[in-house]
């Protein structure tokens, strides 16, 4: 390759280093292109060279050379190890001022100490999110860059123009320093498995309860999807739905062995809510749906032995059982979201990150898994006020979650005494019926505390903190 050339440069020529390359090059930038083994790089050339305008580099110092200063370098090869490998060698070639982008999905712990580590030796290192799978790498994803304003400087342009658009603007903008990115990715992947979940918790009683087959269901799914539901991943779940086998001619979803699989985001974004102490229940109970359903020899035991004693309860309209389960997933999700909002501006505080919560729902807007119609609702409830401590507190969600309460109830009741699992509508319910709660049982807790501990109590009707000296008192 010639040097001095490229706008930019993909290193990892995989699936989604591939497509974001071809992406730029759409675009009209020049895209330097370079994987470990050369094939893969190859292959992008011979199939791809139509795309735009390419300088494939056989080894890493080529690569770097190809590069326009300040460089920009984004690294797509498989999160962990080989992302800090790629990183050192990336490093090793380049010069002040120059910028190394990791749009893998590595852990926001991960990027902050690689930030700090490359920010000693003058390069700017930005962990971004890319989020909407191959096809959003190809078309046009949601991007969530964090690291530097500087460094945004020279990347926005490029991102914002490679990135989904929703009424004219990017899903792309710069979301705090050093691993806001990676984290904001996390929540959304987070979100992303609490929707996926109760999708399924009501695709599920729709089959048991009203013992609809996958085709009807997916009709129902089809319907939601034309009103405050519309989404993609409710539009996918039509799809799924209407989906035949080919070998066996059944429903597609009926042939599936019903064990969800994880790669971890999920998993990431509950143990961190631990860590912040922010409560994702939806989130949390979608990542353990995941668990249960893989605990194979738990499940074998349990189905032998464990007994229902459940009194399916009659359904007497039908029409009126689906328009409460479109109800309840609503408030359900609404639910999910104001957690995972809570999560990211827990993190802000932690990590002293300037996050727009406004913007992050406007950049999910489109190219992302999650991207949904109701997302504008959320920006505009950060507009109203950017301090917002619960997301439900918002006037328009307070009205909207209003019409759905009795269906919700509705719902999870029936699942219960159905035996029924509904994990996702009935924490989402718990934990709504908890945030707005008078008082909360956690008083008692504090006793107990008190008692076998020593931990003391704060008083209702009295400052300061306080301890029983319990033995003396029994
Ligand atoms: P991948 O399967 O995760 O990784 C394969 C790539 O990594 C290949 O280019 C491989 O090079 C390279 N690689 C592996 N070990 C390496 C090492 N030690 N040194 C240098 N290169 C190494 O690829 P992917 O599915 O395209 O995903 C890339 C990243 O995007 C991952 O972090 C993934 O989590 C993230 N992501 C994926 C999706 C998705 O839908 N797939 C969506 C969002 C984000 P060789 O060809 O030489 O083996």
């Amino acid at each position: 390759s010639p040097a001095d050339v490229a706008d930019i440069g993909v290193t990892g020529m995989a699936v989604m280093g591939s497509n974001l390359a071809r992406n730029f090059a759409r675009n009209g930038f020049k895209v330097a292109l370079h994987n470990r083994s050369v094939g893969k790089t190859e292959k992008v050339m011979d199939d791809h060279s139509a795309d735009g305008e390419f300088y494939p580099s056989e080894s890493m110092s080529d690569f770097v050379a190809s590069l326009q200063k300040p460089r920009v370098a984004i690294i797509m090869v498989k999160a962990g190890k080989p992302t800090d490998a790629v990183i050192d060698e990336l490093a090793s070639l380049m010069e002040e001022g120059d910028i190394i982008v990791d749009a893998g999905n590595a852990l926001f712990g991960d990027t902050r100490r690689r930030e700090a580590d490359l920010r000693e030796k003058g390069l700017h290192f930005v962990g971004s999110g890319v989020s909407g799978g191959e096809e959003g790498a190809l078309n046009g994803p949601s991007i969530m860059p964090g690291g530097t304003k500087q460094s945004y400087e020279r990347l926005g342009p490029m991102f914002e123009k490679i990135s989904a658009h929703v009424d004219g603007e990017p899903c792309c903008t710069h979301v705090g320093a050093d691993g806001a990115g990676h984290f904001v990715k996390m929540v959304h992947n987070g979100i992303e498995y609490a929707d996926m979940q109760v999708i399924s918790e009501a695709y599920d009683l729709m089959a048991k309860a009203l013992g609809k087959g996958a085709t009807e269901i997916g009709d129902v799914f089809a319907e939601w999807n034309k009103g405050d539901l519309e989404s993609f991943l409710i539009e996918i779940t039509a799809e799924v739905l209407h989906h035949t086998d080919v070998t066996s001619g059944k429903p597609f979803v009926d042939v599936i062995l019903d064990r969800a699989a994880q790669k971890g985001t999920g998993a990431w974004t509950v143990q961190t809510a631990l860590d912040l102490g922010v409560p994702v229940t939806g989130i949390a109970e979608a990542t353990f749906a995941r668990s249960v359903s893989g605990s194979t020899p738990q499940r074998e035991a349990g189905r032998k032995v464990l007994p229902a004693e459940a009194q399916t309860l009659e359904i007497a309209d039908e029409a009126q059982f689906i328009d409460d389960l479109q109800k309840a997933l609503y408030a359900a999700k609404l639910v999910s979201y104001s957690q995972g909002f809570d999560e990211i501006a827990a993190g802000a505080d932690e990590y002293g990150w300037d996050i727009d919560l406004g913007a992050m729902a406007r950049i999910w807007r489109g190219g992302c898994i999650i991207r949904a119609r109701f997302l504008n609702r959320i920006t505009e409830a950060y507009e109203r006020d950017a301090k917002l401590p619960l997301l439900l507190s918002d006037e328009y969600f307070t009205t909207e979650i209003a019409k759905c309460i009795p269906a919700w109830r509705r719902v999870v009741a029936f699942a219960a005494a159905s035996g029924y699992p509904v994990p996702v509508f009935a924490s989402t319910l718990s934990y709504y019926d908890a945030v707005r709660a008078e008082r909360l049982p956690a008083a008692l807790v504090q006793a107990q505390r008190d008692y076998f501990g020593a931990h003391t109590y704060q008083r209702v009707d009295a400052e300061g903190t306080f301890h029983v000296e319990w033995s003396e008192d029994r």
